[in-house]
Parts: C-alpha cells; structure tokens; sequence
C-alpha cells in the first residue's frame, strides 16, 4: 500500500462526465489498496472567468487591498471542483471528503496572486486516509498568517499537488494533464516532438522557467527540494486501463543522473514569446548604474530575465534586458520616468515583438560545441540572435518573434530529436 496524490487539470475537471470519469480512475487506484489525496485545479476556463469578472469592477490601481479580494474570487473555483470530486467518488461508492487550502491548513505568505506556500499541516489529512477516505484538496490556494486566503499564481495547482506531497511523505505524486507527458518540445510546434520517459529534476527546472508549460515552475522547484518522485502523465487514457500501465506512462522526474537514461546531449527545446526587450542607450559607465536600471524594474516586482551588458566607448555603455510582455509598459514608464533622469543615460528602446529560444540538456555539461551548433543552424536559417544567455545545462538566445517556429524545428532537428524512425 502506497501513498499516493493525483492532480488534474482543468480539462481534466472540465464538465461533470470528466469529473466522474476522474472519480472513477482514483476510485481504481484506491481499490488496489493505495491511500489517496487528490488536487485538482479548477474547471478549464473557470478561473480566468473569475478574473475576467473581477477585471470590470477593480480599481484602476490594484494595491495589496484589491489583490487580497482578486485571491478570494480567484480561489472559489478550486472549492467547486473539490466537492463535485467528492460527490462524484461518493457516488462510486467510496467515503470522500474535500477541503479548500484553509481548512487543511495549507498555510503561505502573503503575497496575494502568487503567495508561497510555508507548510502544510498533515494531521487532519492522515486521519481521514485513516479511516478510509479519499481526501481531495484544493490547489491553487492557501491562507496567510492574518486568515486571508492566497492563490499561488497561474497553474499553481501543480504546486499545491507536489506541497501535499512532500508534507505527507508521498510514495508519488501524479499530475494528469491533457498532454501525455513532457515532450523534447510543444508537439504544437514540432509534430515530430517525442515524448522523453524519463527528464531529470535539473533539466525539467530549466524547461519550466523556459517556457515549457507542462508544470508550474515552483512546483519543479518543490520537487527537487523535498526530492517528490514526480510523473507527468495523460488523464485521457481510459480510466479503466490496467493500472501498473497508467503507473509507468508519461514521463517521470528523476533525481540521478543515470548514466543509463537516455542519454541525449540536448533533451529538449523551450521557447517563450512571452517577453519583451528593453536597451538603455548610453547609460554613463560608472559603479552602481546597473543597480539603478534592474533594482528600479525588480522593486517594481518585475522579473528581469536575460540581462546584456556592452563594452563601453567613451565611458557610455547600452544594457539590455528582458522583462515578461506583460510588463511592458510598465517597464517602458520606469525606464521613462525614473531611470533615463536618474542615470543620465541618452533613451530607451523596447521592443514588444521577441521571443527566447532555447536548448536544455544535462549532456551539455560535458559536452563542447553544443552551443556553437545552436547559433551555426540559426544563421543557416538565416535567423539573427540578438542575445545570448547560458547557464550549464541550457543556451538561450533572443530572436525576432516572427522567426520563433522556424527556430525551434531547426533545433530539433539539429539536435537529432525527431521521432526515431518507426523501426518494422
Ligand atoms: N485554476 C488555476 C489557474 O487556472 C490554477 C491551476 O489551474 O493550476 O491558474
Ligand atoms: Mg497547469
């Protein structure tokens, strides 16, 4: 007997005959004798109807007061699904009971639309499983330290589910989505995509803040902490299929770096258009200047990601950096009002329209050339990066967004990813 969590998406959750057809898949895997916690998200388009509704009645300035009451709209999609999910399994025949992140409790910060989650309170939980039960908890939610309810940002289900994990000590923790695993990139993209059995803790981290949007990135981040074994697999499968198949599908998160894995220099290609580039032209080269333009747009709690210094010429030097697009204007107004009369520097230039592009491998740690090669197919498209970030197990570089798709099935081709030929 096993200890196991289940999360399902919102298109897992989307109408009643989902939720009964998810009731009957944990239903199975509590009759083979395991101990279930269950997580799901939302319905699919719930929680951005929620927020759509918010959005006509907020205040022109959100401040923490207005985001405090954005989490307790936000969060009551989750507390529907929690109980259809109950009823749904009574109705199997087994003893289920639901509870939203304040009654576990699931206990965060207080950073409203995107709180952390501190600890997670087990005794309740570990009675119910206890006596029988089937326990379903909300994701997605929690309750600060003043009893005010939390969410933990988009997709932030994942985390619930692998938190609840780590805190119960669980043998796995599953999350079913509508794609069948992780893949070397989005199928979407790249029909030859393939899905990898396994990807390391390391690996799948760098896909997630890449922009691979199998799972949230912190909850990679919990797994690799509390070292969660962590699978990623398909809720479309029939749920009645034998359950040591659904067991071994998908693709699992692994910790070691098995020397018998599969064992590709380059596991995957990660792309986001979600960003925006901005250049501070002749910013005066002095100590202190960087900390000006990034401490202004991190204090305005916006993420600066890839971040590219010049050499300087007459003392002047440009920085450049990318921000998420959403917070493109609000850059572009700092750097307006704020950072060109403080630094002295000549203007500032954004530009909405860029992608990131990258390719993640653990093999690159002992590999030479990988990088060379990603830059020599990108000028044999024709495609001109502008610029170039590394870390030990991923390049990424910044292209012109209109190049994103030509970019990625370059890559995955260079690098070999394809589908192995169907062998007879
Ligand atoms: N329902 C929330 C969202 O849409 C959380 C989740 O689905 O993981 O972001
Ligand atoms: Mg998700």
């Amino acid at each position: 007997m096993a200890l196991i969590v289940h999360k399902y998406g919102g298109t897992s959750m989307g109408s009643p005959e989902r939720i009964k057809s998810v009731a009957k898949r944990v239903a199975k895997w509590a009759r083979a004798g395991h101990q279930m916690v269950v997580v799901p998200s939302a319905m699919s388009g719930e929680t951005n109807r929620l927020l759509a509704l918010a959005k006509e009645v907020q205040p022109a300035q959100m401040d923490a007061a207005a985001m405090r009451e954005l989490d307790m709209i936000a969060s009551t999609g989750e507390q529907v699904s929690v109980g259809l999910l109950a009823l749904a399994l009574q109705s199997e025949g087994l003893q289920a009971v639901s509870y939203a992140g304040w009654q576990v409790p699931i206990r965060t910060d207080s950073s409203y639309m995107k709180a952390r989650i501190e600890q997670i309170d087990d005794v309740r939980v570990r009675g119910d499983l206890a006596a029988g039960k089937v326990v379903i908890i909300t994701g997605f939610q929690g309750i600060d330290g003043s009893g005010s309810i939390t969410t933990l940002g988009r997709g932030g289900s994942d985390t619930s589910a692998v938190a609840v994990a780590a805190a119960m000590k669980a043998d796995e923790c599953l999350i079913y989505t509508d794609v069948d695993g992780v893949y070397t990139t989005d199928p979407r993209v790249v029909p030859e995509a393939r899905r990898l059995h396994t990807v390391s803790f390391e690996e799948m981290l760098e896909m997630a803040s890449l922009g691979s949007k199998v799972l949230q990135i912190r909850s990679v981040e919990f797994a690799g902490k509390y070292r969660v074994p962590l699978r990623v697999l398909s809720s479309f499968t029939p749920w009645d299929i034998a359950i040591d198949e659904e067991a071994s599908s998908g693709t699992l998160i692994t910790f070691e770096e098995d020397e018998k894995m599969e064992k590709a220099v380059v596991s995957g290609i990660a792309f986001s258009r979600d960003e925006a580039k901005f250049t501070v032209v002749g910013v005066p080269d002095r100590p202190g200047v960087a900390y000006q333009i990034l401490g202004a747009v991190a204090d305005a709690n916006i993420d600066v990601d890839v971040i590219v210094q010049n050499v300087s010429h007459d003392g002047r030097t440009d920085l450049s950096f990318t921000v998420p697009r959403g917070d493109y204007q609000r850059t572009m107004d700092l750097m307006q009002s704020k950072v060109l009369p403080a630094t002295g520097a000549a203007q500032v230039m954004g530009d909405p329209k860029i992608c990131k592009v990258s390719i993640v491998g653990i093999g690159m740690k002992s590999h030479v050339g990988v990088a060379s090669k990603m830059f020599r197919t990108l000028s044999e498209e024709g495609i001109n990066i502008q610029m170039i970030t590394t870390s030990e197990i991923k390049t990424s570089v910044v292209i012109d967004e209109k190049y994103m798709e030509l970019a990625v099935r370059s890559l995955h081709r260079a690098f070999d990813l394809e589908s192995p030929a169907v062998a007879g």
